[in-house]
């Protein structure tokens, strides 16, 4: 360890001399003869530790000498000692203001000088340390302080993410069911003080399962923030816009909204989605049916408000989508009905309450019998017959289809190929009607399809798969590739209800598709609409031009008949023939007419 430095100004030689004699072998010493040699130190590098000065200099004297190293910031703490030549008091006490820690007097007791000058080194040291634990405290808390702050900051962050991720939604960054509650319960409040109303509006998008399904999650989450964005240039500042989940979106309309104001909006959004969308490779066009419900009109209650535009919601899309509608007490039970049947045809799957009837098909030419389409029936035990065009949107809304899917399609393979074996020289196709959700659901629906012909013994080309218009419009590759692979199987693909969608036949022939069967509404009028008779006539030339089969669906009357047999339509169905009747019926009604052909 270095010795300390000790600095020893004294004009006397003598007495350095025996000061530094003194003290050299437990410090390092230096000398200086007067004040301004001692001043010198206070520009060093290496200052002294403490200092030992003689009052009386040839220059200046040591009070003086003394004030100069206090007042320097570098040396203000070193101590020093001043030398008297006897017990002064005066000298004592000026030493003492100047800013001396001690005095030792002359003649120097050689033992005194060094316990004074031991005892102040270690003062001077202990002093250090102390400084410098207290700069080192000083750092410490502010280090720890500076490690708080961030752990507080980093708190604060997570804190409030952890909000964010507990009332909104990551996708769309808009309030989530839980903000909107809260929000709900606001304005509701809000709106009972004010003696004003709130209309809480219900945007659902239309058949946007589908859409998630055809063109990826990826797409679907690119479109739902998109009607994100939308929603919420459709509003005021004081409105609240949220997501609900999935395709769900709620707007709460805040203070004095009468039922006009409501609707205004609900227009607003509903044109604003309907703007093409521009995603990844194609633009899409959506659309959105609203549910509007108001407060206090239709209820107090927060839960039983969103329950009602959701009715009003399911209302808007029975109508036809892409609209909205306002809650009224009438759907109340209409909605009832609507959850009760999907948990009764849940159970009626499987049981003798679903049946196929057949409707027979014909060729135009001679009349001769073609096949049948199996047509679903529900039997059900208290409402009596439910009609498809009631319970087959039901199913398609959740998985139920797939199953009644699959067990139309077992059941209808079953009954052909029977009627196959009966009718022996005869053909006799199948008409299967086939939901696009069971068309999108990943390979199963290929799979049965050659299962249940293989199980049954019916030839491919003998089943006839019904899909609609609506399902070309979707995800092309995707579809071409299952219609690829229906038809390598060697199964006939229909397009059902031509013409109340927007494909062409030029969009049309693109895909494997062998039949065309023109939707009755067109049938319908064509021997009173001339305009609708020439639409038909091009559509049976243009199919036949393309090695497209022509059927004719819903014909009712001797002339329709005629016009199609005239106009070269190839195939026809339709009441003027038979009604769809059960197998039984069927049986005994065309078994004869099937053996004799
Ligand atoms: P679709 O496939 O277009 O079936 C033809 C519909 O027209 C049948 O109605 C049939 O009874 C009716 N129809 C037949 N001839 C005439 C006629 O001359 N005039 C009139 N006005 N209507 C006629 P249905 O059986 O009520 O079926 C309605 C729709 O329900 C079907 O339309 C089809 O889209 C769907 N559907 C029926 N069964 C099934 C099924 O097993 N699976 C699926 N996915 N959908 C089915
Ligand atoms: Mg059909
Ligand atoms: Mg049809």
């Amino acid at each position: 360890m270095n010795k300390p430095k000790i600095l020893i100004v004294d004009d006397e030689r003598l007495f350095l001399n025996i000061i530094v004699d003194l003290l050299k072998d437990d410090y390092e010493t230096f000398t200086a003869k007067n004040g301004n040699e001692a001043l010198e130190y206070i520009k060093s590098e290496s200052l002294p530790d403490l200092i030992i000065l003689d009052i009386v200099l040839p220059d200046m004297d040591g009070f003086e000498v003394c004030k100069h190293f206090k007042k320097s910031k570098h040396t203000c703490d070193i101590p020093i000692i001043f030398l008297t030549i006897k017990s002064d008091v005066d000298d004592e006490t000026k030493g003492f203001e100047a800013g001396a820690i001690d005095y030792i007097t002359k003649p120097i007791s050689p033992a005194i000088l060094k316990a004074r000058v031991k005892t102040h080194i270690a003062l001077m040291q202990a002093h250090k340390k102390l400084a410098q634990h207290a700069l080192d405290l000083e750092r410490t808390v502010a280090e720890r302080t500076r490690e708080l702050t961030n752990e507080i900051e980093e708190r604060k962050t997570i804190e409030t993410q952890l909000r964010f991720l507990a009332n909104y939604d990551l996708l769309t960054k808009l309030p989530n069911r839980i903000l909107f509650r809260e929000h709900l319960d606001q304005s509701i409040k809000q709106a009972q003080r004010n003696k004003s109303s709130v209309a809480l509006l219900l945007i659902d998008i239309d058949g946007f399962k589908h859409i998630n399904d055809s063109l990826g999650h990826h797409q679907g989450d690119v479109l739902l923030q998109a009607v994100a964005d939308r929603l919420s240039v459709c509003i005021r500042d004081v409105d609240q816009v949220a997501r609900l989940g999935g395709d769900e979106f709620t707007v709460i309309l805040a203070e004095t909204t009468d039922k006009k104001s409501a609707a205004l909006v609900a227009e607003k959004i509903i044109k604003t989605i309907s703007n093409p969308i521009q995603l990844d490779r194609q633009e899409v066009y959506i659309s959105a049916s609203v549910g509007i419900t108001l407060l206090p009109k239709d209820t107090s209650d927060p839960s039983t408000l969103l329950g009602y535009a959701d009715m009003a919601m399911y209302e808007a899309k029975a109508k036809g989508k892409n609209a909205y509608e306002f809650y009224t007490s009438r759907l109340l039970s209409r909605v009832h009905t609507r959850v009760d049947m999907e948990k009764e045809l849940h159970k009626a799957i499987g049981t003798k309450q679903l049946q196929l009837y057949y409707q027979p098909i014909f060729k135009t030419q001679h009349g001769e019998l073609y096949g049948a389409e199996a047509l679903i029936r529900w039997k059900h035990p208290d409402r009596g017959l439910i009609s498809p065009v009631e319970f087959i949107p039901i199913a398609e809304d959740s998985d139920l289809i797939l199953q009644l899917g699959e067990w139309v399609l077992e059941e209808a393979i079953k009954t052909a190929a029977h009627w196959n074996k009966v009718g022996e020289e005869s053909e006799f196709h199948i008409a299967v009607n086939m939901s696009s959700r069971q068309f999108q659901q990943d390979s199963t629906s290929i799979e049965l399809v050659d299962q249940f012909l293989s199980e049954f013994d019916l030839s491919p080309h003998l089943l006839n798969l019904e899909i609609t218009e609506s399902l070309m419009m979707e995800d092309r590759h995707k579809v071409i590739n299952k219609l690829n692979a229906l038809d390598k199987i060697g199964v006939g693909l229909s397009i059902d209800d031509f013409g109340t969608g927007y494909s062409s036949l030029s969009y049309i022939r693109r895909f494997p598709i062998n039949t065309i069967k023109i939707d009755k509404s067109f049938i319908h009028d064509i021997t009173l609409d001339s305009e609708d008779a020439t639409l038909i006539t091009a559509i049976i030339a243009m199919a036949k031009n393309l090695g497209m089969n022509v059927v004719a669906e819903g014909v009712e009357t001797a002339e329709q008949y005629r016009f199609l047999q005239d106009h070269g339509c190839d195939i026809v169905q339709g009441y003027y023939f038979c009604k769809p009747v059960p197998q039984d019926k069927f049986e005994k009604d065309f078994f004869k007419l099937l053996q004799s052909v």
